[in-house]
């Protein structure tokens, strides 16, 4: 656990970061294929233009998924950013979020001293797509350049190979018949 006074830390406008590992975050592990990954992460607390304590969370990371299409582990790159605004209570907070119709922020009702490491987690697992896939998963990458060589090929000699395909197809048809 990270615990900070939260709204201490807005009001001082203080910064933190640091680098979390993989097998210290049970969820976002949970997700993954393997131990190795990591998560950099910044915050910066202030105030938000409508007066009310705002974090700003970074986080930036590796890990690997298993990819949804071809069933194989691949690399996985996290990076976002996000603010976080805090109200004492909740009510407070869905005032607060009413106020602001802007879905991009995030209004949390924190209490004197707040984990941030629950923070960092959520923020990395929302990063994660529900279906992580590979942009172009290898298999499909192989066959795209076997076919890409066998354009290759018949460009080279368009009509020959059909041709031959083509009179040996009617001969061998014309002898099952008989
Ligand atoms: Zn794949």
């Amino acid at each position: 656990m990270l615990i900070i006074d939260a709204f201490a830390f807005c009001r001082n406008g203080e910064q933190q970061a640091g680098t979390l590992q993989l097998t210290e975050l049970a969820r976002l592990r949970a997700e993954c294929v393997s131990d190795a990954g990591e998560v950099e992460w910044t915050l910066a607390g202030g105030m938000h233009a409508s007066s009310h304590p705002e974090l700003r969370l970074t986080v930036k990371g590796t890990m690997q998924l298993m990819c949804q299409r071809c069933l194989t582990p691949f690399v996985f790159q996290i990076q976002s950013e996000s603010a976080i605004l805090l109200a004492q209570d909740e009510q407070l907070a869905d005032e607060i979020d009413a106020s602001l119709e802007d879905d991009e922020i995030e209004v949390i009702e924190v209490g004197k001293t707040f984990d941030i490491m629950t923070l960092i987690e959520d923020e990395a697992l929302l990063a994660i797509p529900l279906s992580p896939k590979h942009e172009v998963c290898p298999k499909e990458k192989l066959s795209a350049e076997k076919l890409d060589a066998f354009a290759k090929v018949k460009k080279e000699s368009p009509f020959a190979a059909l041709k031959d395909q083509i009179m040996f197809g009617k001969t061998s048809a014309g002898k099952t018949k008989n």
